[in-house]
């Protein structure tokens, strides 16, 4: 069989990854989270004091190992051999990574990471821009949209700490989609042949179902 390449886009916490390993463990594909190359770089460069409004060196990028490994429902990423699986989802880290996703020297250091991985498997990659600059001929793109009140009430329940208001995740989510969607690389954007799916009313299998149905129905 040819290898697929499945492209899951949308806008911040709509469940993307969620909705992609699914239906990497429905067809037996493997998973990459572009966000999450995004976030472990995001990570190192915050650690070692590297600022975003500052060109990073390939002498940087050069001293970046990440590994993603995904297998039946456990997703764990390794920078430079560490597992930094939870780190990379720190309140820190979310709040910088738009602001380093944005560099092109960075996006290329993950576009050639995604590429890679797509040489040698059928692949199911969510992200902001992989069905429009990093597999523009994926064979099947969706796009996930929701309210960001619905959004924000969401990653407040899987945050589980009534310390962080969900008022402040709902301003943290509006910040990150701006940021992501008008930005001069890759801006977030529905691809003209991606399905779009608003997520708002509908449960984690509801909003499955449709994914398998539009690949069944092509
Ligand atoms: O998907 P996640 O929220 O973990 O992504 C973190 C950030 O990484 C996004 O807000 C966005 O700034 C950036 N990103 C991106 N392009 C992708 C995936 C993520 O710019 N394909």
């Amino acid at each position: 069989m040819d290898k697929l390449i499945i492209a899951i886009d949308g806008q911040a916490s709509t469940g993307k990854s969620t909705q992609a390993k699914k239906i990497a463990d429905y067809l037996g594909f493997n998973y990459r989270d572009s966000g999450a190359y995004y976030r472990a770089i995001t990570l190192y460069l915050l650690n070692s004091n590297v600022k975003h409004n500052l060109k990073i060196s390939q002498e940087i990028l050069n001293q970046i190992s990440i590994k993603q490994d995904y297998n039946e429902g456990h997703f764990r990423i390794f920078l430079n051999d560490n597992d930094v699986t939870n780190k990379i989802r720190g309140h820190k880290v979310s709040l910088s990574v738009s602001n380093y996703a944005k560099k092109p020297e960075i996006r290329k250091f993950v576009f050639d990471q995604l590429r890679n991985s797509a040489e040698s498997n059928s692949l199911v990659v969510d992200g902001r821009d992989i069905g429009t600059v990093v597999f523009p001929d994926a064979d099947y793109k969706f796009f996930l949209i929701a309210e960001p009140r619905i959004r924000a009430e969401r990653r407040h329940k899987q945050i589980d700490d009534d310390s962080v208001k969900v008022d402040i995740i709902e301003e943290e989510i509006k910040i990150r989609d701006k940021t992501d969607s008008t930005r001069e690389i890759a801006p977030l954007r529905k691809a003209d042949d991606a399905f779009k799916i608003d997520v708002s009313d509908l449960t984690i299998n509801e909003v499955f179902n449709k994914i398998l149905q539009k690949i069944k129905s092509d």
